[in-house]
């Protein structure tokens, strides 16, 4: 079985590593029911690629990377989300609004057999005002009978409705490819070139992210990742900091304030798990000035629930008094405890105070991100730290580390194998000393234990 799990993780890690690349968004949009799940897991070909070995990691995913005919794309369910919420049905169109906002293409579905409901019809127009090409698919096309109840739905003035039986399969191939027709071409960098680094900007309301982002991007050449043949706004927005490029994910998000009223929680976590799923590293912004709050904290969750890169900036330093900022250390010390090895950058997107610093931060977080500990050098200093710490005897018995290798990178991720059961302190103590001694500033680190007799 350990050994299985070795495999694994050496294939999930060629997947980890390609997946932030800039790829079109596809977002699948329709009402409760009518098969949004199915077609998703259609497209994906199998069940296994919704499915990430890690807790909290599954129900919480936003984005797939699909392929069709060798195009690579980010697929968007939609469906996911109604799980997540009660009472869903009223805030379709809410729904649709932020899947739209995120997406290149819209895969909009309706059911056949039912016909065009009210509530497709709250979602046609957003659709109609997005601006983004819509590829209508008409669902439960199960066979050949339903297709003319499928072609009725050329009223709808969307175009062609392209009759699918997303259970058993039927015309999902048609389908794609109509998909990939209005895709706009594949974002640059390829499998090998990934391209500019790719930074989710997060924070509570008014914490300053537009401020900021206005500030690098005042400052700094910006370049809006375009889409062939429509005007929109900008996803993405690139932007050339200490001389390179770089990705900020979801900028539309921060300019536009797209649904900050109501449903303002649960989209925003929406749309931040959205935006760290195709980002590489995360910049939670925090106010100096202010007690970190919950929030704060709730959105720091997310990111280390996301296994992304993270680095702290305190933003509105200039507000800062003395008194406030002894209080702010020891608030630091209180409640960020488990990501003191984010780096932490004091700026003020107002003044500019220590915005070049940013840099530097980021670069250290993702260089701990990608790092790869060769195993000889891994085992040489396991060996060291445990011939002077061994496993404390429990029962006369003492577990022994045999063997440990790094399985993963981005985030790094290692697997210890040992004689018998790792305790909790024990564990958090090599944690500590793999952080310490091989410096991942800035990044997450995962331990597994492979108990071997
Ligand atoms: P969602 O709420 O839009 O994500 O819908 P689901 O994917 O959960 O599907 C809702 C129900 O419709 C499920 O019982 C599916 O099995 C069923 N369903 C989905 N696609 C098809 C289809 O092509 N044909 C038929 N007959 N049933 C389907
Ligand atoms: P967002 O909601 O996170 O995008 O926050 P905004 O960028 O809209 O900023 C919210 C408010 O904070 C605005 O009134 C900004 O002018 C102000 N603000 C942002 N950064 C700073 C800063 O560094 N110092 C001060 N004093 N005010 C700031």
């Amino acid at each position: 079985e350990a050994d299985r799990e070795l495999l694994e993780g050496e294939h999930g890690e060629a997947a980890v590593a390609a997946a932030p690349r800039n790829l079109p968004v596809v977002a699948v949009v329709g009402r409760p029911n009518v098969g949004k799940s199915t077609l998703v897991n259609r497209i994906l070909g199998r069940r296994e690629a919704v499915v990430e070995d890690q807790p909290g990691v599954t129900r919480d995913r936003v984005f797939y990377e699909a392929e069709w005919v060798g195009r690579d794309f980010w697929l968007v369910d939609t469906g996911g989300w109604e799980d997540r919420v009660q009472g869903m049905a009223h805030r379709v169109a809410e729904q649709a609004e932020v899947a739209v906002s995120l997406a290149d293409v819209v895969l909009f579905i309706v059911d056949a057999n039912v016909g065009i409901t009210t509530t497709d019809e709250q979602l046609l127009r957003v659709l109609r005002r997005a601006d983004r090409p819509v590829v209508l698919v008409a669902n439960k096309v199960d066979d050949q009978r339903g297709e003319l109840e499928a072609a009725a739905l050329w009223n709808l003035g969307l175009g062609e409705p392209h009759p699918v039986s997303a259970l058993h399969g039927r015309g999902s191939g048609d389908l794609l490819d109509a998909v990939l027709e209005a895709m706009p071409e594949e974002g640059r960098g390829g499998a090998v070139d990934r391209g500019p680094r790719r930074i989710a900007l997060l924070g509570r309301p008014n914490v300053g992210k537009s401020s900021l982002l206005n500030r690098l991007a005042r400052e700094r050449r910006v370049v809006v990742d375009e889409v062939a043949g429509t005007t929109r706004d900008p996803v993405d927005e690139r932007i050339t900091l200490g001389g390179r490029d770089w990705t900020f994910v979801d900028t539309a998000g921060i300019r536009r304030r797209v649904l900050q009223s109501q449903g303002a929680d649960y989209y925003a976590s929406l749309r931040t798990r959205a935006a760290l799923d195709r980002a590489e590293v995360a910049v939670v912004l925090l106010e100096a000035n202010e007690p970190i709050s919950t929030q704060d904290l709730k959105i720091i969750d997310l990111v280390l629930e996301s296994g992304r890169a993270l680095v702290l900036a305190f933003n509105k330093w200039d507000l800062l008094d003395e008194e406030r900022h002894a209080q702010l250390e020891r608030e630091i010390e209180q409640n960020l405890g488990h990501v003191a090895w984010a780096p932490r950058v004091n700026i003020s997107a107002q003044t500019g105070r220590h915005a070049d610093r940013l840099v530097p931060a980021l670069d250290e977080a993702l260089e701990s991100w990608d790092r790869r500990i060769p195993t000889g050098r891994l085992n040489a200093f396991l060996g060291t730290l445990v011939a002077a710490h061994p496993h404390p005897l429990r029962g006369g018995k003492q577990s022994r580390i045999l063997f440990a290798t790094q399985a993963r990178t981005r985030p790094p991720r290692f697997v210890i194998f040992a004689s018998g059961f790792l305790e909790h302190g024990y564990r958090r103590f090599i944690e500590r000393r793999l952080r310490e001694d091989f410096e991942f500033t800035g990044s997450p680190i995962v331990i597994g234990v492979r108990i071997r007799e």
